[in-house]
């Protein structure tokens, strides 16, 4: 039995995932803009993020992103057409009126995307040009991490710690606030974590040196490999 099926039986399934259910119904819109779906099970991550925090988190806090995003530019068709990073490179051509809800919700549509591809792994170590590029940018993994973890520590309220990726391959560490996307300012983000306590609130509660920690260990190297190898081709959009 799975943690979170043992623990909707203990809340009662049916109100559990009837409850999750309705939410996602609420929060789903006709797009443009869609939510993706998960490509591995809300317990792939366990026991370091829990199936409870997946599920929330994907259907209900991207959903959310998302079906704001959309509404934001019903009215504004110009924009609808554009991919999200288009539309966070163009933040500056979006009217004033809806400049700051497309920047907190494209950003946060971007950000969740990243965030669901670089996980469902095992960790370990990336391999080949990313982890030769990791050593030349900040000698080794273990620096890398610690850094990463520090940054993201000290992040004030709610944000993210990025690592971004130039079309050289040139690695840097990024902490962003809210939901600001590096894409933004023309960066481009190679992997993230999320630091809202939505992401780790029911497992870590204040806890979040231990959550940074513990993320390593779902991260998929292999996707964040892929990922660096469209940012040396020039296709990394989200
Ligand atoms: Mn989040």
């Amino acid at each position: 039995m799975s943690i979170l099926t043992r623990r909707a039986a203990l809340f009662g399934a049916s109100t559990v995932f009837a409850t999750l259910r309705t939410t996602v119904g609420m929060a789903q819109s006709t797009g443009p803009y869609t939510l993706p779906p998960l490509a591995y099970g809300l317990d792939a991550n366990e026991p370091f993020i829990d199936a409870m925090t997946m599920q929330i988190h994907h259907d209900r806090h991207h959903a959310a992103y998302v079906a704001n995003l959309n509404n934001a530019v019903k009215d504004h068709p110009q924009l609808a057409a554009l991919a999200p990073d288009a539309l966070l490179g163009k933040l500056t051509e979006v009217p004033e009126s809806i400049r700051t809800v497309v920047r907190n919700n494209a950003g946060g549509h971007v950000n969740h995307s990243m965030f669901w591809q670089v996980m469902g792994g095992k960790g370990g170590a990336p391999t080949g040009a990313l982890a030769a590029a990791i050593t030349r940018d900040f000698g080794d993994l273990a620096t890398l991490q610690a850094n990463f973890n520090k940054a993201g520590a000290g992040v004030f309220g709610s944000g993210w710690v990025f690592v971004t990726v130039t079309r050289e391959g040139k690695l840097a560490l990024l902490p962003r606030p809210n939901q600001d996307s590096p894409i933004i300012d023309g960066s481009r983000v190679l992997f993230g974590n999320d630091l809202w306590e939505h992401a780790y609130y029911l497992k870590y509660q204040n806890k979040r040196p231990d959550y940074l920690a513990a993320w390593w260990n779902v991260v998929d190297w292999s996707k964040i490999e892929g990922r660096y190898n469209q940012a040396l081709a020039g296709t990394l959009a989200i």
